[in-house]
This record gives C-alpha cells, sequence and structure tokens, in this order.
C-alpha cells in the first residue's frame, strides 16, 4: 500500500548521482509491506528518455538522445566502463575498403549467412550499410584505432567474412585497437556521453519495467544499491541496454555480470523473448579458466591443432580453414575431442598455435591475448600452443526488436506490432541481425548502430519535455512486494548452490551438440531449478549494499533466461547455426524458418513464433535466399 508522506523537493541521499536531478525528483511515498520492517522509500524521476545499461549501445543511445535534446537518464548497475563491452578483444566489422575494395553488400550477404538464414533482411541491410559511417564517428569521437602503414584504420581477417558473395576469399573487414578494441571503444564513448548532459545513475539496479495498462511502457523502477532507496523513472522511452545472460552456464567468457537482467523484466511483463536457443560457443575459451582467446588471433594467423598435429580445420572448412563461422570451428573441435584426437592427458580439449607466428606481430596486434594467455594458461605464445576449448560467448536471442530498436511483440495477426515506449539494443536485443550465429565482429557494430537507431526513433516520434502520462498510483507495488520477499527469503538453499545447478544444467544439456534426450531432460530439470529457487535462503537482510540481495535478483533473473533457452531449444527440431542437433541433422527452412518467441506465464514457458523478414528496405540490395551454408 502506497502512503505518501511527503512530496519533498530535497533528494537526501547519493547526491553524487542526483545531485542535477533535484528539479525533477521527489520523495514520492514510503512503501509498507507485509515483513512489517522499516518501510522502502520510492523517489520519484521524470525524463524524457531512460536507458537501462551503460555498456556500449546504452552508452552509444544515451549519447544520440542527449544530441537530439531529450533529457536523458542512464541508469546502471555497474559503473560505465565496467559494462562487458570493456572486454571485447577483436574488433569492429566495418566495409572501409583499407585493405581491399569492400562492399557493404558483401558483408550483408556474409552476415546473412553466418546468421544461416534466421537474421532479418532487412535489419542486417540497415547494419552493413550503416556500419562504415558508425566506425569513422568512432574515430571521429577518438577511438585509438590500430593503423596501416599509410595511416588508414588497419583492419584485420576475421571468421566468415569474404568478399564478392563469397566468392573473391578471406575479406579484411574488421577495423580494431590491437586485441582491446572494447576497452577503448567503451572509454570513448564514455567520455562522449560525459560531453552531454546525460544524468547518470551508478550503481542502481533496475528491477522491473513499469507497464500501463494500456501495454505501453512508462519507464522502469530500481534499486539504488548504495542505500536501498527505491527509484521510479517515468520516461516517454525506455532503451534496455542490459547486454547478455552468458552465465546462466558454467563455462563462459563473458563477464559474472551479464545476468539478462532486461531480458527477464521484459519476461515478467509478459512480453516475448525471440530465439534463446541460439547460444553461441566461441572455439576458443582458454582450456579450465575460460577467459577468451580472441578470433583475431586465428586471423592474424593462428591454427588450431589436434593431438596428431593435424590442421583439422581444412577437413571440415576447406575454404575458410580455421576462420569458418564459429559455430562450425566449435563443432569441429568437438567432433575432434570426441573422436580422441583432443589434446592433454585427458584428451579434452585442442591446441590453438600462435608460435609459428612472427614475436613482433603478437607484441602489435595481440599484445592482450599474449599476456591473458600467461596468466591464465602460463603458456608464453611465443613458443607454446594455447590450450583451448568452445565457451559460451554470446546470445544470438533477447527482446525482439524491429530495425530501429523498438520493441516488437505479436498482437492478433501482427507479428511485428511494436510496444509503445520500449526500445532494446545490443546484446540484450534481437533485431535480429545474427540470426542462428553471430558472425565475429558483429556485435560491437550491432551494438552501436543500433544503439544510435534508438535515439533516431526516439526523435521522429517524440519532442523534448513532451508530456507525459502520470504513473499509475501503484505503479511499481508488485516489484515491492517481490523484492521484500526475496529479500526476506528463509529457505533451505544459498543462491550459490541454486545457480551452480543452474549452471551445470545448462553446459551439460544445452551444449554445442544436442539430442532429444538431453534437451527433454533438460527442461525438467531446468524447471525444478526453477522449483528450487522457492527454496532460497537469503543471510543478509539489509538494504546497503547487500551483494546478496543483488546476486538472488541476478539468479531469478537468469533461470528465467534459462528456462526459456532450454524450452525453446527441446522445440526447435532441425540444426541451424549455433543450434546442432545429433537427432535433426539438417536445417528445415519448410517448417523452421521461423523466429522463436518464448513467453514466461504463471513461473512456465510458452512457445510461439513470428515469420523471419525475407525483404529488405529498398532496391539497393536484393535479399539473399536460402542455401546451403559450406566454409
Ligand atoms: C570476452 C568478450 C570478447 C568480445 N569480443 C568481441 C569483439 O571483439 N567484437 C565484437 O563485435 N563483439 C565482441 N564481444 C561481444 C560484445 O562485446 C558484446 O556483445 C557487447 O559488448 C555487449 O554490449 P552491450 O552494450 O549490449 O552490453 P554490456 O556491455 O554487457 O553492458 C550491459 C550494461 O547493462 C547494465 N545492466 C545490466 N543489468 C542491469 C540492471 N538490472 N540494472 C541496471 N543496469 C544493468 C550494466 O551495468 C552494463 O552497463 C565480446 C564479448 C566478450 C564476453
Amino acid at each position: 500500500m502506497w502512503r505518501c508522506v511527503s512530496r519533498s523537493l530535497r533528494v537526501p541521499y547519493s547526491k553524487r548521482s542526483v545531485s542535477n536531478d533535484s528539479l525533477r525528483s521527489h520523495i514520492s511515498g514510503f512503501f509498507s509491506t507485509d515483513s512489517g520492517e522499516a518501510p522502502y522509500t520510492i523517489v520519484d524521476h521524470t525524463y524524457d528518455a531512460v536507458v537501462v545499461g551503460a555498456g556500449g549501445a546504452g552508452l552509444r543511445a544515451a549519447i544520440g538522445l542527449s544530441e537530439h535534446g531529450f533529457n536523458t537518464a542512464c541508469i546502471t548497475k555497474l559503473f560505465p566502463t565496467r559494462s562487458h563491452t570493456v572486454a571485447a578483444q577483436g574488433g569492429i566489422n566495418a566495409a572501409l575498403g583499407n585493405m581491399t575494395e569492400d562492399d557493404w553488400r558483401w558483408h550483408m550477404y556474409d552476415t546473412v549467412k553466418g546468421s544461416d538464414w534466421l537474421g532479418d533482411q532487412d535489419a542486417i541491410q540497415y547494419m552493413c550499410r550503416e556500419a562504415p559511417e558508425a566506425v569513422i564517428e568512432l574515430e571521429n569521437y577518438g577511438l585509438p584505432f590500430s593503423r596501416t602503414e599509410d595511416g588508414k584504420i588497419y583492419q584485420r581477417a576475421f571468421g566468415g567474412q569474404s568478399l564478392d558473395f563469397g566468392k573473391g576469399g578471406q575479406a579484411y573487414r574488421c577495423a580494431c585497437a590491437a586485441d582491446r578494441t572494447g576497452h577503448a571503444l567503451l572509454h570513448t564513448l564514455y567520455g562522449q556521453a560525459m560531453k552531454h548532459n546525460t544524468q547518470f545513475f551508478v550503481e542502481y539496479f533496475a528491477l522491473d519495467l513499469l507497464m500501463n495498462g494500456d501495454g505501453s511502457c512508462q519507464g522502469v523502477i530500481a534499486l539504488n544499491m548504495e542505500d536501498g532507496t527505491l527509484h521510479r523513472f517515468r520516461a516517454a522511452s525506455t532503451i534496455l541496454a542490459t547486454g547478455g545472460y552468458g552465465r546462466a552456464y558454467f563455462s563462459a567468457t563473458s563477464a559474472h555480470t551479464c545476468t539478462g537482467d532486461g531480458n527477464a523484466m521484459v519476461a515478467r511483463a509478459g512480453l516475448p523473448l525471440q530465439d534463446l536457443e541460439f547460444v553461441q560457443f566461441h572455439p576458443t575459451g582458454i582450456y579450465g579458466a575460460g577467459c577468451l582467446i580472441t578470433e583475431g588471433s586465428r586471423g592474424e594467423g593462428g591454427i588450431l591443432r589436434n593431438s596428431e598435429g593435424e590442421r583439422f580445420m581444412e577437413r571440415y572448412a576447406p575454404t575458410a580453414k580455421d576462420l569458418a563461422s564459429r559455430d562450425v570451428v566449435s563443432r569441429s573441435m568437438t567432433m575432434e575431442i570426441r573422436e580422441g584426437r583432443g589434446v592433454g592427458p585427458l584428451k579434452d580439449h585442442i591446441y590453438l598455435h600462435l608460435n609459428h607466428l612472427p614475436p613482433e606481430v603478437l607484441k602489435e596486434r595481440l599484445p592482450g591475448i599474449s599476456e591473458t594467455a600467461a596468466i591464465f594458461a602460463g603458456v608464453d605464445v611465443t613458443k607454446e600452443p594455447i590450450p583451448v576449448l568452445p565457451t559460451v560467448h554470446y546470445n544470438m536471442g533477447g527482446i525482439p526488436t524491429n530495425y530501429h530498436g523498438e520493441v516488437v511483440t505479436v498482437r492478433g495477426s501482427d507479428p511485428d506490432s511494436v510496444v509503445p515506449g520500449l526500445m532494446a539494443a545490443g546484446e540484450a536485443a534481437c533485431a535480429s541481425v545474427h540470426g542462428a550465429n553471430r558472425l565475429g565482429a558483429n556485435s560491437l557494430l550491432d551494438i552501436v548502430v543500433f544503439g544510435r537507431a534508438c535515439a533516431n526513433r526516439v526523435a521522429e516520434i517524440h519532442r523534448p519535455g513532451e508530456k507525459q502520462k502520470p504513473l499509475d498510483k501503484d505503479a511499481g507495488e508488485k516489484t515491492v512486494a517481490w523484492l521484500d520477499k526475496i529479500r526476506n527469503s528463509n529457505g533451505s538453499l544459498p543462491t550459490s548452490k541454486i545457480r551452480l545447478n543452474m549452471q551445470r544444467i545448462m553446459q551439460n544439456n544445452a551444449a554445442v551438440f544436442r539430442t532429444q534426450e538431453t534437451l527433454e531432460e533438460g527442461c525438467q530439470l531446468i524447471d525444478k531449478a526453477w522449483e528450487s529457487f522457492h527454496d532460497v535462503k537469503l543471510k543478509d537482510r539489509t538494504l546497503i549494499w547487500n551483494s546478496d540481495l543483488i546476486e538472488t535478483i541476478e539468479l531469478e533473473n537468469l533461470l528465467i533466461n534459462a528456462c526459456i533457452t532450454m524450452h525453446s531449444a527441446e522445440a526447435r527440431k532441425e540444426s541451424r547455426g549455433a543450434h546442432a542437433r545429433e537427432d535433426f541433422t539438417k536445417r528445415d527452412d519448410e517448417n523452421w524458418m521461423k523466429h522463436t518467441l518464448g513467453y514466461w506465464e504463471n513461473e512456465k514457458v510458452r512457445l510461439d513464433y513470428r515469420p523471419v523478414h525475407m525483404n529488405t528496405l529498398d532496391d539497393e540490395v536484393e535479399s539473399f535466399p536460402p542455401k546451403a551454408r559450406v566454409y
């Protein structure tokens, strides 16, 4: 129940993040709960736009919104430059043509093929056409790209990239800053965001969307982790840029903070998540540690070898070899290990050789992974191979959007119905430019192109300062009750135990190769893991920096993503991109060239489908009809 006790313009805490905001914020009330403890303080804010997430996608959206004059808040659970984007190594694709002649249509062809024809071709066209401009924009923002002898942006070879619609050999399309591209990109964008008036709410944890009775989104409710106050952000536009959910798995290259919070917020709001069964395994995670060794290492000439010293990729992908698409390389490695040609005492991994490359190349182009290999594998890359294993890396699926970044859902006979007020960009979103499999270096591109697209779309539909509907009086009430319940959970299972169980189920049952048996068992096990969450126990009940509480909310979010992933995978009776079934080995375009939609209803998964967009935006390019995908 709400009890409005003050309409103060004072904001008595966390001056760092809300000081300039005081005219638009007020404590609107306190919320008492069944637990009968001290009530939760609620602070209300009104903005034109609120961005959740300050990784590459969130920052690029926030910059664009502020440039267009929108009064913008950016909420982030991490300090912006700690977002997972900072860890990106290899680079960002764009047909700049700095190394050879290039064309965005060739990039588009590669991306459609890479997606195994599950990508929406209008969105892919949009991304690839915008790419050169997006990279030049980053250069103008000050991103310190690696250079060619004559001063142009250096571009390296990357997996799945070709010239002339697959007929012209390997493309050199991946612009990079050595092997620390994400670091350079994120810091550059943060610097730009500082230049503008974006209001940052750092270490605020977004809990739920504030949905209106008419199905539109009016903002979000977030927890200030520093002092436990709750904040309702009312906004005409809400942009989710919360990243992926790699941590649903046991071994992942993604940060521990990649917990799919935005996805879960959408699912709890009754909206669908799209294509979650498509989980990318990166071929070269360091054996044991899981840290990433960039595909750029193979782009610079690195080679995978089995226990017989054979460069086995020549057998699986005669043309592209080690630079075939990631799903293809991960499966080939898994086959080698299964057939007894793995390396090490347990014959359970593969060697990545860089020791034949000139030391100057390693030093100049791959300094970061040389260091990572030394620290996490104890390997000197100039002398020894790195032990590697396919490791979960990226979520192709996410919140369904159109190419403007607007969230879509199925309403009646319309599969592309826009959810007013709600947008998504980056790894949290599914535009869908990656379809069933993402090509390396297409995600950094996706985040800047669609972050910007969201801002541009808001500018098309709204004006700065536009009047907004008042929030429902009880907006967020359910969320506060839910938060209070979690905070006071007193079952028998610690959060870490349920999480480990979930991670093992996902790793074992929704792996590189899948069968009906593993997936059916996976559905039963993951549903049980969800059930076990009702028996979770928290030790810390405070509201000040309660990491126990935050990790438990993140676990619930991960579980929702995990359940939808497993059920979507079980239902899809074909092999496409990263979803490789041993019992349905072929792609089945007739029955399965469609996006999966997973809803979370009454704590259960319900599936539906929507068509793939095979159309292009205009006649600058024709759509690419499906064909067999060979490298
Ligand atoms: C090790 C590694 C290397 C990679 N290398 C490359 C590469 O070379 N090229 C490439 O194209 N791609 C690469 N990728 C993929 C790419 O980096 C990511 O997909 C991309 O950076 C994701 O950006 P994002 O902005 O969507 O999300 P993130 O960068 O993950 O940011 C998410 C943001 O959301 C915020 N957030 C999340 N939940 C909440 C919440 N509940 N409340 C408030 N805030 C929240 C976080 O604070 C954070 O600011 C790599 C990925 C990894 C893991």
